[in-house]
Order: C-alpha cells, then structure tokens, then sequence
C-alpha cells in the first residue's frame, strides 16, 4: 500500500538474506548477538505513547527476569524538554542513554528526525546506516528482549530515505507493537498502520484502554473480530503476547 514515497523494499520484493543471528561488529570488538525478540514499536501518529509503552514493556520484561535492552536509533524534541525517550527508555532497559540513542542520532529541533537534521544543517540519516548501527549496538552476550522504538507513526519520515515500517522491515523485527489510542477513529487509523506495515507481524495495543468505555470495548472487539487483528490493552498481556513461542 503506497503511503508516501520511501518504501522501496515493498511488500513482495525479498529482503536482504541476512540471518537472523547475524553477529554485528559490536562495541568495543566483542560481537553483537542479534537479541532473542527484536519488537519495534510504533503508533498511529505522534503522541499516541510509544514511550510509555516501551518503556513499561522493558520495566515488566526484567520484572519477569529478562535481559532487555532499548534503541531509539533517532530522536527529535524541543529544545528544553524535561525528559528525552532516549533518558526514558534507559531508566527502564538499566542501560546509559547514549547507548540507547547516540548523541550524533539526537535532534533538538520538533521536527521529524530527517528534517530536523536538516534544520540544524546535520548530516541526514541513511536507513542503511541506522540499520547497520543498531545491529552492531546489541548487547554482547544475550539479550532476551529488544524495544526498538521510531519516531512519530509508521509512515512518518524517520530517515531521509525511510520510515518505520522500512525499519521495522530491514530489521526484521520479530513483531511491531503499534501503540495506538483506543477512542474514536482508532478502526480507521490502525486499518491503514497495519496495512503500511505488511508483512511484519503487527500487534496492536490499546494505550490508555479503559474497560468501563463502551467505545473503547467496541472498538478492540471490532478490530479482534471482523480485522482480526491482534489486540492488546494491558502491558502484562502485550508482554504474554510477545513472549509466546
Ligand atoms: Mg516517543
């Protein structure tokens, strides 16, 4: 489904054969191990609590005591905000913040990152080298769980020359977790996520859920039933849906 001008590798055309264990160069020389679940998550738009959910999905990952890490390969805010995705994924994945998002992939201007690159007269971000970088940046040693998480919804430019659903597709994540906002308009706009997502396996998560709203009911029994998505709209249960075999 053409949903703006970057996905080149579309549904259908083979992706590059690398193996799912493939070994990175690593940091430091010690080989990067691919980690055992690679989730993206992603939303229906900006705002929708991408953070939020990754960074509760790592909390309850090493809760249930996994090795998790984080990625947030590019990031763009106001000059001045409190707190960054990259500061928050790091408080929940144990990780340093620079490992999470390095400081050369961080844009202070509320832009997407290509853009906002560009505003600041940086570099612009290839996916190629985002995609080679995050596969050298995985833990040495195991990694039971990865979060990586993109910017703004799956269509939104996250390289000069890709977005998200382009990611999550070079990476070939084990499963897209799209954050999505559970009231009115939600059948319409993970409908159209999921189809600019194909083929990846995508589950859908409800943020913000409440089950005393009749809406919010009808809404995920709509998208179970007749989309036959897969809906999540608790953390537990999206972790329970990540880590079935
Ligand atoms: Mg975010």
């Amino acid at each position: 489904m053409p949903l703006g001008p970057a996905r080149r590798d579309g549904p259908g055309v083979p992706l590059d054969p690398a193996p799912r264990d493939r070994q990175g160069a690593g940091v430091g020389g010690v080989a990067a191990v691919r980690p055992a679940r690679l989730v993206v998550i992603s939303g229906t738009g900006t705002e929708v609590g991408k953070t939020w959910v990754g960074a509760a999905l790592l909390r309850e990952g090493r809760r249930r005591g996994l090795r998790v890490a984080a990625r947030k390969p590019l990031q763009s805010f106001s000059p001045g905000a409190h707190s960054l995705d990259s500061e928050v994924l790091a408080a929940a994945s144990g990780e340093p913040a620079s490992d999470v998002c390095p400081e050369e992939r961080s844009f202070p201007a509320p832009m997407a990152p290509p853009m906002a690159a560009e505003a600041l007269g940086r570099p612009l971000p290839t996916m190629a080298a985002v995609v080679s970088l995050l596969e050298a940046s995985w833990p040495a040693g195991s990694c039971d769980l990865a979060v990586v998480e993109g910017a703004g919804g799956v269509a939104s430019p996250l390289t000069e020359d890709g977005h998200t659903a382009d990611l999550a597709g070079r990476l070939r994540a084990d499963v897209v977790v799209l954050v999505a906002n559970p009231s009115l308009g939600v059948i319409n706009s993970a409908r159209l996520a999921v189809a600019a997502l194909a083929p990846a396996r995508v589950i859908v998560h409800l943020n913000r859920f409440d089950p005393a709203d009749d809406l919010h009911r009808r809404n995920a029994a709509w998208l179970t039933e007749r989309d036959r998505f897969e809906v999540t709209s608790s953390i537990a249960g999206l972790v329970d849906r990540l880590l079935e075999p």
